[in-house]
């Protein structure tokens, strides 16, 4: 979502890191075009201007003129700024789960307009308290306006194999609410996730109805649910809701669409509430923890390596890395292990959902994707290896002209992609006899703990 920014500041801080030493007008202009760049992503005027006053005081104070690197001083005083508007600060861990620190079962009203995702976000909500935190989940739809509302709710439910209060025709959303705080009392459910009726706009009745379901169920958590692709609107809706409902927490949606990001970094100012959780798909299980921080580096184009490898961890199969490691460290990688990596890349998803995590990448990502960079290389490069038989596999070097006429043949690819996937195999092949020997002497160990 927030590319564009990203490419932006990133041309930004290239200027500025070739000039080397900074004069005080290199800031000035440096600043103006964050500025801009801040203002075209939809960042709300007034946090705009608090953002760039203060990079520039702090910038000044630090004396960052007079800095060996004075650049990434400035790009240093940019991200603090930007982790402090996202919400993070100082004695802040970043992590911003839902909070659950209540006497079961606590309530969690879901609250937005009508196509926000909030039904959705409710199914993604009560599969990750399950799937994750091991969370005895009830979910019930408020919703007596859409008629198929409910059905969605329970259809939901089922996917993320948690129970969904029995539907009552003709029950006002106050009554359905009492039964469901009942029917997790007396079922000893740990969560109740209540999912309200949305509107097109905003609209008194529909703050009344909802005003009334919050004093009667008492929520621990109220988390609002915006659409990240409505902008300046999104805020505007946070805005009043919180104001009638003071809500905890905010969930953005389709942060996988192009939003431009800005409204990500207003909310906080404008609201007062932390974003908790964003949505990044249609799928149940697309839903992400905020990361004050890991966004503002993803902002800065400094990438997000911890997202990265968490999502690495829950995608590769343990076992099977362990496998690998393990053959990894006594310096043995055929291609057969190779074939075996490529398999688990392929299963983390789309490789520029991948290259968007990593530090740097922004702009060489745009020009990637002109050459439909997408898994299909892994693929090409995985069936090549399919072709080779178990002796060419364990013993590369066999692979001559003939052979590799055959493999190509074989994979519907040229001689040139097999020349270039076995080099690339060579590369990494040395690569890790070298951490072995490293290993073996005892270094590895010691010089990575
Ligand atoms: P509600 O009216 O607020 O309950 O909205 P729904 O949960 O019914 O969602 C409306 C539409 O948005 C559905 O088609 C969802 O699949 C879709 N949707 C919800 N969250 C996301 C998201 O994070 N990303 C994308 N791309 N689509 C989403």
């Amino acid at each position: 979502m927030f590319e564009t920014l990203s490419n932006r500041l990133n041309g930004v801080f290239d200027r500025l890191r070739r000039r080397g030493a900074l004069r005080e007008e290199d800031v000035a202009e440096a600043l103006r075009e964050v500025r801009v760049a801040l203002l075209e992503a939809d960042v709300a005027l007034s946090v705009v201007k608090d953002l760039t006053t203060k990079v520039r005081e702090r910038a000044v104070g630090q004396e960052v003129l007079r800095s060996v690197s004075p650049a990434q001083q400035v790009i240093k005083i940019v991200n603090d700024v930007l982790v402090e508007a996202l919400g993070g600060g100082e004695g802040d861990t970043g992590i911003r789960g839902i909070d659950l620190n209540a006497p079961s079962p606590v309530a969690i009203l879901m609250v937005g307009l009508q196509g926000s995702g909030k039904t959705t976000t409710t199914g993604k909500i009560a599969l990750r308290l399950r799937d994750k935190q091991r969370k005895k989940v009830l979910v019930a739809s408020l919703d007596t306006q859409r008629p198929a509302a409910q059905r969605q709710l329970a259809v939901l439910a089922e996917q993320a194999g948690v129970v969904s209060l029995a539907i009552v025709p003709g029950e006002g959303p106050l009554a359905i609410a009492a039964r469901a705080m009942d029917e997790a009392r007396r079922g000893y459910f740990d969560v109740v996730i209540l999912d309200t009726a949305g509107r097109l706009s905003i609209d008194e009745e529909l703050m009344a109805e909802v005003a009334a379901v919050k004093f009667a169920t008492n929520p621990h958590e109220t988390l609002l649910v915006v659409d990240a692709m409505t902008g300046q609107d999104a805020v505007q809706t946070a805005r009043a809701f919180n104001e009638r409902l003071a809500v905890t927490g905010i969930v953005m949606t389709r942060v996988d669409g192009d939003a431009r990001g800005g409204a990500a970094l207003s909310m906080r100012a404008v609201t007062g509430a932390p974003i908790k959780l964003l949505g990044a798909g249609e799928k149940l299980d697309a839903l992400e923890e905020f990361h004050p921080d890991r966004i503002a580096s993803r902002i800065l184009g400094m990438g997000d390596i911890v997202s990265l490898v968490e999502k690495a961890a829950e995608t590769i199969d343990q076992a099977e890395a362990e496998k690998m490691a393990a053959r990894m460290q006594k310096g043995l990688f055929t291609l057969e292990d190779y074939a075996n990596q490529l398999k688990q890349i392929g299963k983390m998803g789309s490789l520029s959902g991948i290259l968007g995590m990593l530090p740097g990448v922004g702009k060489i990502k745009a020009q990637l994707e002109g050459a439909n960079l997408d898994t299909t290389i892994l693929k090409r490069q995985a069936a090549i290896i399919g072709s080779m038989t178990k002796k060419e596999r364990r013993t590369p070097d066999i692979i001559k002209a003939s052979r590799k006429k055959r493999i190509a043949a074989g994979s519907g690819s040229s001689v040139q992609e097999v020349n270039r996937m076995l080099k690339q195999f060579d590369e990494m092949s040395a690569m890790m006899k070298r951490m072995s020997k490293l290993g073996q002497k005892g270094m590895m160990r010691g010089g990575l703990a």
